[in-house]
């Protein structure tokens, strides 16, 4: 059937191929080619991979003395009449056709489209579909739509695939410009192996694309869109597994299990470890000791001692010799990340420093020495520590905070000139659902915190209305009159009205002058120099102001533990996670802490989100709440990802999850480095910024 369509739509003026630009199609002029780029359509090959939402079925055809009232029908009919008029009340252009078959007649009716009665002719068949109403004339069809019948039926009495539109670019335009080109999907390089497709039962893309857009029936369609979302999840294991095979088959740094050292560093420690801190520690050093470079991502709430473990870590990686490198991704939190790992390291003998984009030139220059002559074993930072001339000896371990993927450009950077591959740990207070890391984090292995360590209370959690502001910043002032501290955080920086958002500045000036004119508030914001910053939440800090009103600055890692409340402006503008973020930042200590999310504007969507909020506690069952309310869609992002676009698969099927690791897994045994079949390996492209694959 393909090969008919190729001389079918291959005029000879044109060479078509698959990278042709939509504008040079007949049919398509720039106007059109603009509006389809809205659609991210801009190649004939991004035409033929634009699918089908769903299908409209108007194939079952009613005669017409057997059309019912109230229902959408079609039929096949010849027009008899066509008439136009202007209707009495409304100053409206009524079209309306009388419209028979064999056996009866019927009529149809349109309003304002004056030009349709130039279009239909007396004589005319047609394939009419619409719902059909009881009116003074009989049986009337509202609004139909309609097609010419003939040889090839596009739209009406067909199987028709219903697409992504947008303004000016209907499925009707998408479907007459697409079909043509069908047949140049036998171009498209079939990106699964023959065999994969075989034992699969699957068929091969060009037929697949073909199905797609032009079904022989609702289920081949299904089959046809299984077969393209195998496809994108099978590339995305193979990425993910060849990313794998390949770091485990490179020499790591082998950092060797010390339990007595263990023993020794636990023993130190001023609580008891909890199970997940025992369990995430022991896969860690575990990870460390075995000859492949680790990739690991530790998943744990705020609060739930990830950094202790980071540190047992790093001290294992010093007593083996080796060098650590904690980057955070702002300069706060790479301060507290030294401050903490001073206290839990420097009497093992393992003092941090610290290198951050205020440090003066001549303490970098020293601190750079010290890596460089390998005297240093323990650098935290910012991304500082990934400026060319920072150089580590003997890089044996990368502690990264908070970035769930690191670039693995960036990742290249801070390996070491030469020898062996770092150990590589990421850290998340942000945890990806369960449901996705298997397809999206396959060359990663993940340990959890998901308990906290003991007798913390939970943050009590409260949605506070417009009208309950002045009961809460009485609360506030209460928790303060108790030795408290409190965060106020806003959306914004400044006043925008577009937004209607509370800025931060604008709410300190309320703040400070109108609410609490009793109390000692404190700014902190995004643009403010970095050592102002600094120097603001340090006052915050050691209690010399009571409320801090401020951006999400504080969002990640802050540590305040006399901050007993957390107030949120404008709650619905943040995301799920990122709240929960907020949250974390109280709730360190044993007081009792709270959160009051106050809302902003009033929408179903919003309020649903913050209800979810303070429905749990925990940052794991809201990440898959989130995806629930969000879809796989839009929380992954994954050209945010620097991935390809799936579309056709969900992320979230696990069936065909495992069906494509399996075939992945079963690929790579026999073919590791993607010889045999090369549109595979080419597809592999795509994936190099997110999968060290090369
Ligand atoms: P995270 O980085 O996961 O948000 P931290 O590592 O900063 O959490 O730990 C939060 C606080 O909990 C720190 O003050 C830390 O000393 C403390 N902590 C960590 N583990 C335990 C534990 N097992 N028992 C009690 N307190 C702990
Ligand atoms: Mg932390």
């Amino acid at each position: 059937m393909s090969s008919q369509l190729v001389s079918l739509v291959t005029p000879a003026h044109v060479p078509l191929d698959l990278d042709l630009p939509l504008q040079r199609i007949t049919g398509i002029g720039p106007r059109q080619a603009q509006k389809l780029e809205k659609l991210g359509l801009s190649t004939v090959r991004d035409l033929l991979f634009h699918l089908p939402r769903r299908y409209e079925d108007t194939r079952e055809t009613v005669p017409l003395r057997a059309l019912q009232p109230g229902i959408v029908q079609t039929a096949h009919v010849r027009v008899r009449n066509v008439s136009s008029r202007r209707s009495p009340y409304k100053k409206m252009v009524l079209v309306e056709a009388t419209l028979e078959d064999d056996g009866a007649v019927a009529t149809a009716v349109w309003f304002n489209q004056p030009f349709l009665a130039r279009q239909l002719q007396p004589g005319m068949e047609l394939m009419v579909s619409g719902k059909v109403e009881m009116s003074r004339t009989g049986m009337t069809f509202r609004s139909p739509v309609f097609e010419r019948t003939g040889r090839d039926q596009h739209h009406v009495g067909t199987l028709a695939p219903i697409y992504p539109e947008t303004q000016g670019i209907t499925s009707r335009f998408l479907r007459t410009r697409i079909e043509p080109l069908l047949g140049l999907a036998t171009q498209v390089p079939d990106r699964l192996p023959p065999s994969i497709r075989e034992a699969e039962g699957l068929m091969p893309i060009a037929e697949a694309l073909y199905q797609v857009h032009v079904p022989d029936d609702l289920a081949t369609a299904a089959r046809a869109r299984e077969r393209i979302a195998f496809e994108e999840l099978f590339l995305l294991q193979v990425a993910a597994e060849r990313a794998r095979r390949r770091r485990m088959s490179e020499p790591g740094v082998i950092v060797g299990y010390d339990i007595e050292l263990a023993r020794r560093f636990v023993a130190t420690l001023p609580f008891k470890l909890t199970d997940g801190q025992r369990v995430a520690g022991h896969e860690i050093l575990t990870d460390l000791a075995a000859p492949g470079p680790m990739n690991r991502l530790l998943q744990g709430d705020v609060g739930s001692g990830k950094t202790v473990v980071a540190a047992l870590a790093a001290l294992m990686t010093h007593h083996a010799g080796f060098q650590t490198a904690v980057m955070a991704p702002t300069e706060i939190l790479a301060r507290q990340h030294h401050a903490t790992l001073d206290k839990l390291l420097t009497q093992h003998g393992l003092p941090p420093r610290l290198l951050v984009g205020s440090t003066s030139a001549a303490a970098r220059r020293e601190i750079l020495a010290g890596l460089a002559g390998g005297h240093d074993s323990l650098i935290v930072g910012t991304h500082a520590l990934i400026e060319d001339d920072v150089a580590m000896i003997n890089l044996g371990l990368v502690v990264v905070d908070e970035q769930h993927r690191f670039g693995v450009a960036q990742r290249r950077r801070l390996r070491q000139t030469s020898g062996a591959m770092p150990n590589y740990l990421a850290m998340t207070a942000t945890p990806i659902p369960r449901s996705l890391s298997n397809t999206l984090y396959g060359d990663v292995d993940l340990s959890e915190l998901r308990e906290m360590p003991p007798g913390r209370h939970p943050v009590e959690t409260r949605v506070i209305p417009p009208e309950a502001r002045d009961s809460a910043y009485e609360f506030v002032r209460a928790e303060v009159r108790k030795g408290r501290q409190a965060f106020v955080i806003c959306p914004l920086i400044e006043e925008s009205d577009k937004l209607g958002a509370r800025s931060a500045t604008a709410e300190f000036e309320r703040l400070s002058t109108t609410v609490f004119p009793d109390l000692r508030v404190e700014l902190l914001h995004g643009r403010m120099p970095a050592r102002e910053k600094t120097e603001r939440m340090e006052r915050f800090v050691r209690g010399d102001a009571d409320v801090l009103v401020a951006t999400s600055v504080v969002e990640v890692g802050v540590d305040v533990p006399n901050a007993t409340t957390m107030v949120i402006e404008g709650a619905e503008r943040f995301g799920l996670a990122q709240l929960h973020q907020f949250r974390g930042r109280v709730g360190r200590d044993q007081h009792q802490s709270y959160c009051l999310l106050f809302e902003g504007g009033i929408d179903e969507e919003g309020s649903q989100r913050l209800a979810a909020v303070a429905a749990t506690d925990s940052g794991f069952e809201l990440a898959e709440r989130d995806l629930q309310l969000r879809g796989p869609g839009q929380l992954v992002g994954l050209r945010q990802h620097g991935l390809p676009e799936m579309l056709a698969a969900d992320l979230l099927d696990v069936a065909l999850g495992r069906r494509t690791k399996q075939a992945a897994l079963a690929w790579l045994d026999s073919d590791p480095d993607l010889s045999a079949w090369k549109p595979l390996s080419d597809a592999m492209n795509g994936y190099r910024a997110v999968f060290d694959i090369d």
